[in-house]
C-alpha cells in the first residue's frame, strides 16, 4: 500500500484529514485509506494494484456492479453529445417517468446533485407548505449534512461520535426535535406538545447506525400522525430507493409518504439525487409555487443517463432476487463465523441491505446501536481487507452488494471471515 500511502500524505496536506468525505479517513477502524484507481462487477483495484471484493459499492450505486458495461455505454454516449446545457433535456423527463412509475404516492420530482440536497429542499418545501417551522427527525437516522439534521445523525458522525456539529446554530437546532427510532409514543407526545411541526422526516429504514429496520407499524404510524396533526411526512429512501426493490422500501411496506428523497441508485454512480411526491405538494416549487429551489448541475444529462440506464437494467435484469439472496448468504456467514469464534454479535436486515453489530443483544435505536463492542470492528475490518475483502470503515454502516457478486465474489468473503472472526475475538477494549 506503498502508493496509498504517499496519495494520503499528500491529500493531507492539501485536504482536510486527507479526504472528501470524513469515514473514508479509516478514523474508525485506523491505517491507511485504499486510493482506488478502478473498479469492475464486484471488484475494487487500489493504487498498489491490489484487488479488492467490494462490499461498499460505492455506498449503493453500484447495484450492477461496478463500470457495467451498459451504463458506461450510456455515459460515454451522452458525453458525447455536451456534459451540461443548463436547460431541460429530453433524460430528465425519462428518468422523472420511470420514478414516477414506480412508486405511485410519486407523482412529480424534482432533480437535485446529492441526498443532501434532497432532504433539504423537501424540509423547506414541507416548511412552505405547511406554514410551520419545527421537524422531528430520530437519533441516528441520517439525512445528509443539512444545518438542522445533523443532531444525532448516525453515520459519519456516528463514527466519529460527534455529538452534533459546531457551526449549527441554535436556531436551526431548536427547530429539530430528535426522538428515538422505533417509538411511536414519543412522537405522538411530540406532536401534543407542539402545534408548529412542518414535518416528521424518517429513513424508510435505518441504515446509517448499522441496519436496524423499522418495527412493524412504525412507518405507518408516523404517516398518521402526521395526516392527524396537519404535518408531511418525508420517506427518506436516499440509501433503500431502488435497492432493496424496484419501488424501494415502499415497495415492502407500502406506506404513503407525502414526499420522498431518494439519491445513490438513482444516478447510477454520477451525481443525481431527487425528491418528490404529492403533486399538490410539489407545485409549491418554484416556477409555478413560491418555495424556491435550484441547481446548475440538477438534471445534469450524463447523470440522467446513467440514472436511468441503471434503475431500467436493475428490472429487465431482475437483479432483487439475486441481491436478496447474496446478502442473505454473506450476512449469515458473518454471523456463523462470529458465532464459531465466540463473538457477541446480531446481524440485522433491512431487505438486502444488513449490517452485524458487536452486541448480544436486538438493536432498536440509537442507544442500542452505540452499546456495541465497536473496537472490535476495527481489527474484523483489517483482516478482512488483509484478505481482500473491503468493508465499510465502520461499525454503523451497512454493507452492501451488487448483482455482479457471484459465486467466485461470494466464496472469497465466506473464506475471509474465520480469520476476520478470530481477530475480532481477540480484540481488547481501548484504555
Ligand atoms: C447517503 C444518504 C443521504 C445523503 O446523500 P448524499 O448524496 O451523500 O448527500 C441522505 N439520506 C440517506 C438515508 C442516506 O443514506
Amino acid at each position: 500500500m506503498e502508493t496509498s500511502a504517499e496519495l494520503f500524505a499528500r491529500a493531507r496536506t492539501v485536504t482536510p484529514g486527507g479526504v472528501n468525505s470524513p469515514v473514508r479517513a479509516f478514523g474508525a477502524v485506523g491505517g491507511t485509506p485504499r486510493f482506488m484507481v478502478r473498479g469492475r462487477g464486484a471488484y475494487l483495484w487500489d493504487a498498489d494494484g491490489t484487488e479488492y471484493v467490494d462490499l461498499v459499492g460505492g455506498w449503493g450505486p453500484a447495484i450492477l456492479g461496478h463500470s457495467d458495461p451498459e451504463v458506461i455505454a450510456a455515459v460515454h454516449g451522452a458525453a458525447a453529445q455536451g456534459l451540461s446545457f443548463g436547460t431541460p433535456s429530453p433524460g430528465e423527463v425519462e428518468l422523472a417517468e420511470e420514478i414516477v412509475r414506480r412508486v405511485d404516492p410519486v407523482e412529480q420530482v424534482r432533480f437535485v446533485s446529492s441526498g443532501t440536497e434532497a432532504t433539504m429542499s423537501a424540509i423547506r418545501l414541507a416548511r412552505g407548505y405547511t406554514g410551520h417551522s419545527k421537524v422531528i427527525k430520530f437519533a441516528g437516522c441520517y439525512h445528509g449534512h443539512v444545518d438542522s439534521l445533523l443532531a444525532s445523525a448516525g453515520s459519519g458522525v456516528a463514527t466519529f461520535a460527534l455529538p452534533d456539529s459546531p457551526g449549527v446554530t441554535g436556531h436551526q437546532a431548536q427547530d429539530t426535535i430528535v426522538l428515538p427510532y422505533n417509538d411511536l409514543a414519543a412522537v405522538a407526545e411530540a406532536f401534543q406538545h407542539n402545534d408548529d411541526i412542518a414535518c416528521v422526516i424518517t429513513e424508510a429504514a435505518a441504515a446509517n447506525m448499522g441496519v436496524v429496520p423499522p418495527d412493524d407499524g412504525f412507518n405507518d404510524g408516523l404517516a398518521q400522525l402526521c395526516r392527524d396533526n396537519g404535518a408531511l411526512f418525508i420517506s427518506d429512501e436516499v440509501m433503500t430507493g431502488f435497492r432493496v426493490t424496484a419501488s424501494g422500501w415502499y415497495g415492502r411496506d407500502g406506506v404513503a409518504a407525502d414526499l420522498f428523497t431518494y439519491g445513490k441508485v438513482m444516478g447510477g454512480g454520477l451525481p443525481a439525487a431527487a425528491f418528490g411526491g404529492r403533486a399538490d405538494v410539489m407545485a409549491r416549487l418554484a416556477p409555478i409555487g413560491p418555495v424556491y429551489q435550484a441547481g446548475t448541475l440538477s438534471g445534469n444529462p450524463v447523470a440522467m443517463a446513467a440514472g436511468v440506464t441503471t434503475m431500467r437494467a436493475t428490472v429487465e435484469r431482475d437483479v432483487y432476487p439475486h441481491l436478496d439472496l447474496t446478502a442473505r448468504t454473506v450476512g449469515d456467514a458473518a454471523a456463523d463465523a462470529l458465532s464459531a469464534a465466540g463473538v457477541p454479535h446480531r446481524l440485522q436486515r433491512a431487505g438486502n441491505l444488513f449490517s452485524i453489530f458487536f452486541t448480544d443483544s436486538r438493536v432498536e435505536d440509537y442507544a442500542d446501536a452505540r452499546r456495541q463492542q465497536s473496537w472490535r470492528y476495527g481489527p474484523f475490518f483489517h483482516a478482512m481487507l488483509d484478505q481482500g475483502v473491503y468493508l465499510p470503515p465502520s461499525a454503523f454502516e451497512a454493507w452492501f452488494v451488487s448483482a455482479a457478486h457471484d459465486a467466485a465474489a461470494v466464496d472469497r468473503i465466506v473464506d475471509a471471515l474465520p480469520a476476520a472472526a478470530a481477530a475480532a475475538a481477540q480484540a481488547r477494549p481501548p484504555d
